[in-house]
């Protein structure tokens, strides 16, 4: 490779890298340098790494230009070190940073300098951390706090899986808050939300570990009972029921409850994700129709 595209792909680089001669004059500064540092390749190439302007401390605030030098240190032995340091930017502050340094040999083997390979420790756990709550914040429901549709649907998809690869049955239940736009006209949204965050707890706390629930939609819920059989099916769905039915907040200073009506049935093996949602949806709108309040499976079909 000639050092033209040497050049170019160490510059395309996201970490910074830097390469000293056996002085310790760099003599290669490339671009992630620059932008982690803020010095140019003009300003770098040729000054010497002792009394260059990074002026590495450790988190103990030690010189390391002075003494500890990894730099040298792997001139002198040839071994590869890696460091947890603070490198002084140009704009004046300190950025941390985790350097790695290696030999580097002629063609007889002889050290004739090394390389320092430097990433900006803190853009990266920025970045991590942000990714994380940006991953959390697209399965959660932001009321409820439990998953949100896209979650439900992801974890209906991997069901779908175990479904056809090693034939793991699942049970669904589909429900909706009964009249809940009439309570929501007569206490309020607020309270409307206070009811869904009510429900939501109510028919998580009332589930095994490996069973999900998810918001569907405004006061819709779906649930996922991995393995379940039809008996399983009917007795979260009358126990989701019951529990939601005796519980209650408070307004206008009296007890105040809602109902749901649920739908319940079996994976089958032609089913899809939209075959499955929308059995349990009819079979919940069935319990809607014969009265509200209570559980409409579909046992034995
Ligand atoms: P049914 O028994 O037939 O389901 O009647 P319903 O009134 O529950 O059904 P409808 O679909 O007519 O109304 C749903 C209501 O749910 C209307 C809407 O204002 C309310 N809703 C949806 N999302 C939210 C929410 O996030 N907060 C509150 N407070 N209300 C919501
Ligand atoms: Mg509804
Ligand atoms: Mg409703």
């Amino acid at each position: 490779m000639n050092n033209f595209t040497s050049d170019k792909l160490l510059d395309s680089l996201f970490d910074g890298v830097y390469f000293v001669d056996r002085n310790r004059r760099i003599t290669y500064w490339n671009t992630a340098a620059e932008r982690i540092s803020g010095y140019s390749k003009t300003e770098m190439t040729g000054s010497c790494c002792y009394n260059n302007l990074l002026r590495h401390i450790d988190t103990d605030g030690r010189e390391l230009c002075l003494d500890g030098c990894p730099l040298s240190a792997t001139i002198l032995d040839g071994n590869v070190r890696e460091a947890a340091v603070f490198l002084h930017h140009k704009l004046g502050h300190r950025v941390p940073v985790s350097v790695r340094t290696s030999p580097v040999r002629d063609d007889d083997g002889s050290i004739i300098g090394a390389v320092e390979i430097f990433n900006d420790n803190s853009n990266s756990m920025q970045i991590l951390h942000e990714y994380e709550r940006l991953k959390q914040e697209a399965y959660l429901d932001a009321l409820t706090g439990i998953g949100n549709r896209r979650y439900g649907e992801m974890t209906l998809s991997t069901r779908m899986y175990d479904l056809r690869t090693h034939d793991i049955p699942f049970g669904i239940l589909f429900m909706d808050i009964d009249h809940f736009k009439n309570f929501n006209d007569r206490f309020g949204h607020k309270t409307g939300d206070d009811v869904l965050v009510m429900v939501a707890k109510s028919i998580s706390f009332s589930l095994r570990k490996m069973d999900v629930v998810a918001r569907w939609g405004g006061e819709e819920f779906v649930v996922i009972l991995p393995g379940a059989t039809w008996v399983i099916v009917r007795a979260v769905a009358e126990r989701i029921r019951i529990l939601i039915e005796n519980s209650f907040i408070l307004a206008d200073e009296k007890k105040q409850n809602v109902t749901v009506s649920v739908g319940g049935t079996m994976s089958r093996t032609d089913d899809d994700l939209e075959t499955v949602i929308s059995r349990a949806d009819a079979l919940m709108y069935l319990s809607k129709s014969a009265g509200r309040n209570r559980v409409s499976v579909d046992e034995g079909y």
